[in-house]
């Protein structure tokens, strides 16, 4: 597809979860038992899902959400800051009670710990009447693990019948069935979803075992940056640019949504994963994790 500006561009579909992270900022996280008193409060909308969908939107994507939010204000919200960032919201369903929520305490040290209540994301377990005709039509379909994997099986088995790249994040780790990897084109985990997946600690033995599940990888490494891999043998090691990260929240999301929209786009895959370092690099310089991340044209000039 050539969009208005006469670039290529590419559709996406993110089939999957959509939270509101509400976050305490305190100088030391309380034991159990405990009462601290914190610094700063703030709600983020969030949820691998929109997180990827809105990344991949900013990248240049056409984007399309599948998911739900419960019938709240948070559910309200998360609708428009998908909607701000042109993600087509008419798949996103409003199910009975609360938004999913994220209640994450971040400590000075940048440690966190988190308790996720799926809440609406859990009525996400099947297709719903469309939602086929929205995965048909896009080029590549984004599913990650924090919705029930039911739904997620059923999004990748009418992504395959349809032709679409099924893009799938193992997160969070847990493993896999053999019906949702046989319709997987693209794997990618962080080294820790990994390690879960394979038994393997060190990405480089990790990788070739992936390919025996799925045909092409891409196992991200942090700071470290990447490295992919196909079953043609075909392998790539693309390292992290150099930046002062101050919040890597989302850094993982923000990668998949601009690789997805970067090889729909026609990018080769060194190219599509080099942008995708730099999506991510962006992001990371930036607090906040959707708000933080870079649309098409900053991407552009950082790899320049
Ligand atoms: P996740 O957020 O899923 O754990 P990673 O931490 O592996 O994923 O990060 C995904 C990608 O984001 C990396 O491959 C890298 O390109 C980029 N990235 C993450 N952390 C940094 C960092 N500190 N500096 C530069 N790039 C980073």
């Amino acid at each position: 597809m050539v969009g208005d500006d006469g670039r290529v561009t590419t559709s996406v579909v993110v089939f999957g979860s959509c939270n509101m992270d509400l976050v305490a900022y305190v100088p030391v996280a309380p034991k159990q038992g405990e009462t601290v008193t914190g610094r700063e409060f703030r709600t983020v909308p969030g949820g691998k899902g929109a997180n990827q969908a809105i990344a991949a939107a900013k990248a240049g994507a056409e984007t399309r959400m599948i998911g739900a939010v419960g019938g709240d204000e948070f559910g309200d919200e998360i609708r428009r800051v998908l909607q701000d960032s042109t993600v087509d919201t008419r798949g996103l369903r409003t199910a009975p009670g609360r938004s999913g929520t994220a209640h994450i305490v971040v400590d000075d040290g940048g440690d966190n710990s988190i308790v996720v209540i799926p809440a609406a994301n859990g009525s996400v377990d099947a297709l719903a009447d469309g939602d086929e005709a929205i995965i048909a039509g896009s080029d590549s379909l984004l599913l990650q693990l924090e919705i029930p994997q039911s739904g997620v099986v059923a999004a990748a088995a009418a992504g395959k019948r349809n032709g679409v790249r099924v893009v799938l994040t193992p997160a969070p780790a847990v493993p896999l069935p053999e019906d949702l990897l046989r319709e997987v084109d693209l794997l990618v985990p962080n080294e820790h979803e990994a390690a879960v997946l394979t038994g393997h600690d060190d990405a480089r033995r990790a990788l070739p075992a992936l390919l025996e599940l799925v045909p092409e990888v891409v196992i991200t490494l942090g700071a470290r940056g990447c490295v992919y891999g196909n079953r043609d043998g075909v392998r790539h090691e693309v390292p992290a640019f150099d930046v002062q990260a101050v919040d890597t929240t989302a850094a993982g999301d923000t990668f998949v949504g601009v690789l997805s929209a970067s090889l729909g786009a026609g990018a080769e895959v060194p190219e599509a994963l080099r942008r995708a370092a730099a999506g991510s690099a962006l992001s990371v310089q930036r607090n906040g994790a959707t708000s933080a991340m870079p649309d098409r044209e900053e991407i552009d000039r950082f790899v320049a």
